[in-house]
């Protein structure tokens, strides 16, 4: 009886499977055309400099709106897309889209634009070859200072093997900088500082999550940033939340970060208007 339970609980796992694998599939199909259907945007969240609260740059993160199921997540798109290799013309069309936008705000905000547009590439796009010659394509046509753009990687994408550590070389040698994005929740994080060349380390919310908790997690956040400040890179805190996460942050040295306290994921017209939250929100540094 307990034998036959636990098969069938084998069977009911492996149905599981096969029907999100179907669902993948789906999902990867709508995608197909959602590419040229206009139903993908980016949004762009505020990295901003928390003394003041002012906007440093903002990071562009990608939204599908798909005409039955409603609004998608990255979380769900991007595995599936990466899976059947439509992340490299995705990608593609990210990279384009953010350095056009960036190169917009330039344009017409002046030295109030965005010091930096940050794009999240994939493990798939860093292991195709000539990606590197891309982003200096992409450079090239939209007019972009490629010291304004910021390509994040992870830990996990840079050590996928094949060219992917020699492709963010070469970004980087074009003047791009690179952030190291969710950075602690990888296996070898500090291997990582050794090998790949990095301007930005963007400290994961889990982490920041601790930092007022009392919990284990603080004495990491504590240690990155005499890490950042002794190898010369900017550390970003992620998914601050609360006031109080921004005030421990700034009284461990951190500078910069990003989350729902200061600002959600917003469409690029609403970057131009953004403006530091009101002072009783922020705390002095
Ligand atoms: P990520 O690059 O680490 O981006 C940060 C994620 O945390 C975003 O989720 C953002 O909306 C969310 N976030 C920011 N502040 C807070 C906060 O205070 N609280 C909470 N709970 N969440 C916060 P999103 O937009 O759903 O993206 C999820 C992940 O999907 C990204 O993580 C990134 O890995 C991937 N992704 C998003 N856009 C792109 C893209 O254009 N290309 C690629 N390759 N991946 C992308
Ligand atoms: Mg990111
Ligand atoms: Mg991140
Ligand atoms: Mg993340």
């Amino acid at each position: 009886e307990a034998k036959g339970k636990g098969k069938g609980r084998q069977v009911t796992y492996a149905a599981e499977m096969d029907q999100r694998t179907a669902e993948q599939s789906r999902l990867a199909a709508d995608l197909r055309v959602a590419l040229d259907a206009d139903q993908l945007t980016l949004l762009y969240q505020p990295i901003v400099h928390m003394p003041g609260g002012e906007l440093y740059g903002v990071e562009a993160l990608i939204r599908w709106n798909h005409p039955a199921r409603g609004p998608i997540g990255p979380d769900v798109f991007i595995p599936a897309a990466e899976r059947t290799g439509l992340i490299v013309p995705l990608g593609a069309w990210i990279l384009e889209e953010a350095c056009r936008q960036a190169m917009a705000w330039r344009t017409s905000l002046g030295d109030a634009a965005p010091r930096t547009v940050t794009v999240n590439v994939s493990a798939r796009q860093l292991r195709e070859a000539g990606f590197a010659s891309d982003v200096a394509a992409v450079l090239q046509r939209t007019g972009l200072p490629p010291s304004t753009l910021t390509i994040e990687v992870t830990e996990t994408a840079v050590f996928d093997g094949g060219s992917a550590l020699a492709e963010v070389r070469a970004i980087s040698a074009l003047g791009v900088k690179i952030a190291l994005d969710d950075f602690g929740t990888g296996h070898s994080s500090l291997g990582l500082l050794r090998t790949c060349p990095a301007d930005v380390l963007k400290v994961d919310k889990s982490f920041v999550d601790d930092v007022t908790s009392g919990g284990q997690q603080a004495v990491v956040v504590a240690a990155l940033i005499g890490i950042c400040e002794g190898m010369g890179l900017r550390a970003v805190a992620e998914g601050v939340e609360t006031a109080e996460q921004a005030a421990e942050l700034q009284r461990l040295g951190y500078r910069y970060a990003q989350g729902f306290h200061y600002g959600h994921p917003m469409p690029a017209s609403a970057v131009a208007t953004y403006r530091p939250a009101p002072a009783g929100n922020r705390i002095a540094a």
